[in-house]
C-alpha cells in the first residue's frame, strides 16, 4: 500500500514516521521550504543557538503524547518552568495596570471585583477545571455561560476583551466548550522544547526518513484526483514545476480550507458542503527584538484594555533564557485577524510603526532594535455551532481518503500535543 500524506506539520510528520515504522510506503508533500507548519521556527541571526517559533509556543505538563514522542525520537526533550501570566488593564492617568492571574490567590486579589463576585468567579473556574466535558457546553456560547455563571461584572472585567480581541466579529458565537477546554487543560507549569520546537520537528523528519518515509518539502499539492482505484496527486515546486504521484491511500493534514482548494474532485458533495462552512482566522505575529524587556519578569500578558489594538504580548525571553538568542530580548505582539484586516496588508516596517506607540504607552523606554513579521493563514478555527456541526472526522466518506487536521482537536484548541496524537491516531487506522 502506498500512502501519500498532504502537509508536513507535526501531524503529517508524526503520521509519516509511524506508518513508515509499520513498513508502509509513505510519501509526504509539504508546500513550504521547511517542515513544521504552524509550529515552525527560524533563526534571526547566526548568534542565535536556538530557533524561535514564528508564533509563540509552549506545552502543558499533561501533554503526554508529545513528551513521549520527544523521548522516543530522542529530540532533546522538553523542560518545564512556571513563568508569570498577567492581565493588563488601563490604569490611572493614561497608565497601565498589570495584575497577576496565575493562581486562585491572584484571582482573589483582582481589584475590579467585589468579594462576592470573586468568590462566585472562583467557584465557576473550579467547576470548569474539575468538570468533564458536558453537552451543556455546546448549548451555550462562552459569553452566555460566563455572563450567567460568573455575573455581568466578571464577564466585563475578565473575559469580554479577551474574546473580542481573539475572535473579533465571531466573539459572541464562540461556544462555552472553548472556555471549558482552556481552563480544564491549563497548567501552571509550561514546557518548552530544548533548542526550540524546530529541533523536535527536524528530528521527527530525520527519524521518518531513517525508517524509510519519503519527505518532500518545497512541493505543494495543487490537485488530488481519482484515477480508477488510485489517487493522483499533482504537486508543484517553488519554480512552478509540476509532478504527478499516485497513491492507494491519502491522508490530508492540511487546514480544511486549504484541503477544499485541492480536493474538490475527490471529496463527497456532503463533505464539500460541510467543510465550506468552517471559518478560520489568520495569526499575525510581530516579533520584536530589544535590549530590555517591555515589562520585567512577566511571560504572558493578556490585554484587557479595549484601546490597545493587541490581543496578547508574549515575552519569550522572560520564559526562555535570552542567551540562546544572542542575548536579545524577544517579544511577540500577537493578533488574530479576519480576511481583509489592515494588519494582513502591512509589511514589517508598517507593523513596527503601527505598534511602537502602543508599546511605548506601556513602557516609554521600550526601543525596538529589530523585528520579524509572520502571517499564518488558517491558524485558528472558529468554534461556533456551525463548526461543531460540520467539522471533519478521520473518515471522509471517500474510501481511503483520510483527514487529520487541527479542526479535529475540538473541544480542545489546537496544539502540538494534539498534532502528535492526530498523526498517531490516523496512522493506526491504516
Ligand atoms: C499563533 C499560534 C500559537 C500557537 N501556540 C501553541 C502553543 O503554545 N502550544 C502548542 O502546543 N501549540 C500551539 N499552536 C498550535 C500548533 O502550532 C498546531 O496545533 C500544530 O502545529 C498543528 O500541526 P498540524 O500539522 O496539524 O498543522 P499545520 O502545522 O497547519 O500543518 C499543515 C501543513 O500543511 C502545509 N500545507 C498547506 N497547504 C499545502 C499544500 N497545498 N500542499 C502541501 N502542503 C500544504 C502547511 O504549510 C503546513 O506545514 C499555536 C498555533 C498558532 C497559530
Amino acid at each position: 500500500m502506498k500512502i501519500i500524506i498532504l502537509g508536513g506539520g507535526i501531524t503529517g510528520l508524526t503520521a509519516a514516521y509511524k506508518l513508515a515504522v509499520q513498513q508502509h510506503t509513505v510519501v509526504l508533500y509539504e508546500k513550504q521550504a521547511e517542515f513544521g507548519g504552524l509550529a515552525a521556527g527560524f533563526k534571526g541571526s547566526a548568534s542565535w543557538e536556538w530557533s524561535l517559533e514564528r508564533a509563540y509556543h509552549h506545552i502543558f505538563t499533561g501533554d503526554r503524547e508529545i513528551l513521549n514522542l520527544a523521548n522516543e525520537i530522542d529530540s532533546g526533550g522538553f523542560f518545564f518552568k512556571e513563568p508569570q501570566t498577567v492581565s493588563l488593564y488601563k490604569g490611572p492617568a493614561n497608565n497601565y495596570r498589570i495584575i497577576p492571574v496565575d493562581s486562585p490567590q491572584d484571582f482573589l486579589a483582582i481589584p475590579y471585583l467585589s468579594i462576592p463576585e470573586k468568590i462566585r468567579g472562583a467557584a465557576v473556574l473550579a467547576f470548569l477545571k474539575a468538570s468533564p466535558f458536558l453537552s451543556l457546553y455546546e448549548k451555550y456560547t462562552a459569553e452566555e455561560f460566563l455572563r450567567t455563571s460568573m455575573g455581568e461584572r466578571a464577564w466585563i472585567v475578565l473575559w469580554e476583551q479577551l474574546f473580542r480581541k481573539k475572535f473579533g466579529k465571531y466573539a459572541e458565537k464562540i461556544l462555552a466548550s472553548f472556555i471549558w477546554a482552556r481552563i480544564n487543560k491549563r497548567t501552571k507549569g509550561l514546557g518548552y522544547a530544548e533548542g526550540g520546537f524546530q529541533t523536535l520537528i527536524d528530528k521527527l523528519a530525520a527519524k521518518g526518513k531513517e525508517v524509510g518515509a519519503f519527505l518532500k518539502k518545497g512541493r505543494g499539492v495543487a490537485e488530488v484526483k481519482k484515477n480508477g482505484g488510485a489517487f493522483q496527486i499533482s504537486t508543484i515546486d517553488e519554480e512552478g514545476r509540476r509532478q504527478t504521484d499516485e497513491a492507494d491511500i491519502v491522508i490530508s493534514t492540511l487546514p480544511t480550507p486549504a484541503l477544499l482548494r485541492v480536493a474538490e474532485n475527490v471529496l463527497t458533495k456532503n463533505s464539500l458542503s460541510k467543510f465550506s462552512k468552517i471559518r478560520y482566522l489568520s495569526a499575525v505575529n510581530l516579533i520584536v527584538e530589544s535590549k530590555f524587556p517591555l515589562i520585567d519578569r512577566v511571560y504572558w500578558i493578556n490585554i484587557c484594555n479595549k484601546n490597545l489594538p493587541i490581543m496578547g504580548i508574549v515575552q519569550h525571553t522572560n520564559f526562555i533564557d535570552k542567551k540562546h538568542y544572542g542575548g536579545k530580548c524577544l517579544t511577540y505582539i500577537a493578533n488574530y485577524v479576519d480576511d481583509g484586516a489592515p494588519l494582513l496588508r502591512m509589511n514589517k516596517e508598517e507593523a513596527v510603526d503601527f505598534f511602537t506607540p502602543h508599546l511605548k504607552s506601556i513602557n516609554g523606554d521600550f526601543i525596538i532594535t529589530h523585528a520579524y513579521l509572520f502571517k499564518a493563514p488558517f491558524a485558528q478555527p472558529i468554534f461556533n455551532n456551525e463548526f461543531v456541526e460540520n467539522k471533519p472526522t478521520f473518515e471522509t466518506g471517500t474510501p481511503n481518503f483520510y483527514i487529520a487536521n487541527l479542526d479535529m482537536t475540538y473541544p480542545y484548541d489546537r496544539g502540538t500535543n494534539y498534532a502528535v496524537k492526530l498523526g498517531q491516531d490516523v496512522a493506526s487506522l491504516i
